[in-house]
């Protein structure tokens, strides 16, 4: 759907009476993935507090709006054409709160990285390994965010959400975690979610912390725009190893480049529009299939 001028600004103002939201027109979202690519989006909305995202919900469901929910676009490929429809961000609900020892509920819009060491800090432990995976707790819960020998479903109790404009609330297992897959649908946003994580000594917490962070900066010298990992590993087989055995390392398409450092990695080389990235993609997925018969998958999400 795409809507005329007229109707994006009538949507904004309503939206800015009902809502207790930041209500932006044509927010370019480039600066808003890891990526930096991809165009506007009609109207980017980052309500206030849980309430305000609960009412924003339920208006975008009455009024059958699109939407889609941006964590911190750390594994999202945005189209240059932007995004037609409501972007909403929850960027401003950021609390913490302990519940009982071990037991925190926290927002969708906390970064994991901020959760890992508040945690480590109270000598809460279980997410430790994934101190240096970027993101939000939103987007760790959709994508079962892992590192070393843990993912973050592992301590995932309960979700807070919103399905179809209606309040949800769903237990840890009836996501159906997987291997960076979780039972999420794209009508669904959580909104906050709760954990449980084993209580031990504070400086054991901090250390592994500290160790995890260490490691990722040695592994991944990447230092140019990426969404990390673009292909998912298949079982016994690494997909950058394949992506290396068919020469494609440092291949390029426009300013998109499958990184010399990292052959799983795509980045952004300073100019590269999104459509280079995804037509990048395509190229390996193509490559690897006609020289290895292996259907590579990506593990980034395209938001269009
Ligand atoms: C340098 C780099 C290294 C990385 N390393 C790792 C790694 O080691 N392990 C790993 O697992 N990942 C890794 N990633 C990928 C990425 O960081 C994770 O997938 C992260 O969990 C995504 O979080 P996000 O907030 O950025 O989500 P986004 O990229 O914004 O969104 C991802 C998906 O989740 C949805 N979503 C986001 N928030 C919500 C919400 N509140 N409710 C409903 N849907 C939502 C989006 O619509 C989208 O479909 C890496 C990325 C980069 C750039």
């Amino acid at each position: 759907m795409n809507w005329d001028r007229d109707k994006v600004q009538h949507m904004a103002s309503l939206l800015r009476r009902q809502v207790n939201a930041d209500v932006n027109v044509d927010h370019p979202l480039t600066g808003l993935n890891s990526w930096k690519v991809g165009g506007c989006a009609d109207l980017l909305v980052r309500p206030r507090c849980l309430a305000a995202a609960q009412q924003l919900f339920a208006l975008l469901a009455a009024h059958r709006w699109p939407w889609i929910v941006l964590g911190s676009g750390t594994n999202v490929l945005i189209a240059d054409a932007g995004f037609p429809g409501v972007v909403v961000q929850l960027s401003h609900l950021k609390h913490i709160k302990m519940l009982t020892p071990g037991q925190y509920h926290v927002e969708g819009g906390v970064s994991l990285g901020e959760l890992v060491r508040v945690c480590a800090e109270r000598g809460d432990s279980g997410i430790e390994d994934l101190a240096a995976i970027p993101g939000s707790v939103g987007g760790a819960v959709v994508m079962n965010a892992g590192a070393g020998e843990h993912t973050f479903g592992e301590v995932v109790t309960g979700v807070h959400a919103v399905l179809n404009g209606q309040p949800a609330y769903f237990e840890g297992a009836e996501l159906k975690f997987g291997y960076r897959s979780s039972a999420v649908g794209p009508q669904m946003c959580i909104l906050a979610i709760e954990i449980q994580l084993q209580t031990t000594e504070r400086d054991i917490c901090v250390s592994r912390r500290k160790q995890a962070l260490e490691y990722r900066k040695k592994a991944q010298q990447v230092f140019q725009p990426s969404a990390g990992s673009v292909f998912r590993n298949l079982p016994g087989t690494c997909a950058w190893k394949l992506i290396d055995s068919c020469a494609l390392r440092g291949c390029k398409v426009g300013g998109a480049q499958v990184s010399p450092q990292h052959a799983n990695f795509i980045v952004n080389t300073g100019n590269a529009a999104a459509a280079d990235v995804a037509e990048l993609i395509a190229h390996v997925q193509r490559e690897v299939y006609r020289k290895t018969g292996v259907p590579l998958e990506t593990e980034i999400r395209y938001l269009n």
